[in-house]
C-alpha cells in the first residue's frame, strides 16, 4: 500500500534541502503532483496531506477529475502533457497554467480561445532540451522565435520554460539539461527585458537535482502516488 502522506512528507524534506542548496526556501518551490492515470481517491489523499497543485496530461481525463473535485476549490490545475490544437478550447477553460506550448499554431489557438472567454492564459514554453525525435517541445534553436510570437499574443502570458530531459538511470545526467534550460530562460529575460518566474523541471527520479539547478515547479508522479496503472 502506498502511503501518500508519508511520501509527500519525504518529498518536502528532500525539496527543502535542495532549495537550501540553491539559496532558496521550500516555500519558493511548487510541488506539483503528476496525477495522470491515478484515481481521484489518491488525489484526495494527497490534498489532505497538503498538496494543492496537480498536473494532468490528458485534457479529457483531467476534466473528469476537475469536475469530481470541484468542492476542493483551492486546487491549482496545470496541464503538463502535450496538447493537441483541437483541445485548446478545453485546456483554456480548465487550466491555470499550461506547461506545453511548443508551436505557433497552438499559440494561435490558445490565444483565440482565451480571448473568447476573456482570459489571459498562463503558459510555459516546453523545450525539447535533449533534441530527441520522440519528445514534445520546441527545438532550442527555434525557442526565441516561438517566444517572441507568444509574447505578442495578447491573451497569452508566458511565465517561463518547461522540459523533460532524456531518460537516464543516473539522475546526475539530468543536471546539464536543467542548467541549459535555466540559461535559455535567462537569455530570453535579458533579450526581451521580461521577467520569467518559472522553470518547470524535475520528476520523481531527479527533482532534487532540478531544484538545485533552479526549478520553481517540480512535477512528481510515481514517488508521490505510487506506480501508475496503465
Ligand atoms: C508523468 C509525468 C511526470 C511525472 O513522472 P514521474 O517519473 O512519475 O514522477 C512529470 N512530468 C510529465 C510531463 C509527465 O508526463
Amino acid at each position: 500500500m502506498v502511503n501518500i502522506k508519508d511520501n509527500f512528507e519525504k518529498i518536502l524534506e528532500i525539496a527543502s534541502k535542495s532549495a537550501e542548496k540553491s539559496g532558496r526556501k521550500l516555500e519558493e518551490i511548487i510541488i506539483l503532483g503528476a496525477s495522470k492515470t491515478q484515481p481521484v481517491e489518491k488525489l484526495i489523499k494527497a490534498y489532505e496531506a497538503g498538496l494543492r497543485y496537480f498536473g494532468e496530461n490528458r485534457v479529457q481525463e483531467a476534466i473528469e477529475k476537475i469536475e469530481k473535485l470541484k468542492e476542493y476549490s483551492d486546487i491549482h490545475w496545470h496541464l503538463i502533457g502535450g496538447l493537441q490544437t483541437n483541445k485548446a478550447k478545453y485546456a483554456v477553460k480548465y487550466f491555470e497554467l499550461i506547461h506545453s506550448l511548443d508551436r505557433k499554431p497552438l499559440a494561435d489557438e490558445l490565444n483565440k480561445r482565451a480571448k473568447k472567454i476573456n482570459k489571459v492564459q498562463n503558459v510555459l514554453i516546453e523545450v525539447n532540451i535533449g533534441e530527441e525525435d520522440t519528445k514534445y517541445g520546441v527545438h532550442p534553436d527555434n525557442l526565441k522565435e516561438l517566444f517572441e510570437y507568444a509574447l505578442n499574443s495578447e491573451n497569452l502570458k508566458i511565465l517561463g520554460l518547461m522540459c523533460i530531459p532524456p531518460y537516464s538511470e543516473n539522475k546526475e545526467n539530468s543536471r546539464p539539461y536543467f542548467a541549459k534550460l535555466r540559461e535559455l530562460k535567462q537569455k530570453l529575460e535579458s533579450e526581451f527585458r521580461v521577467n520569467l518566474p518559472h522553470l518547470s523541471m524535475g520528476m520523481s527520479n531527479d527533482f532534487n537535482i532540478a531544484i538545485e539547478e533552479g526549478a520553481t515547479i517540480v512535477r512528481i508522479g510515481t514517488l508521490l502516488f505510487g506506480e501508475r496503472n496503465y
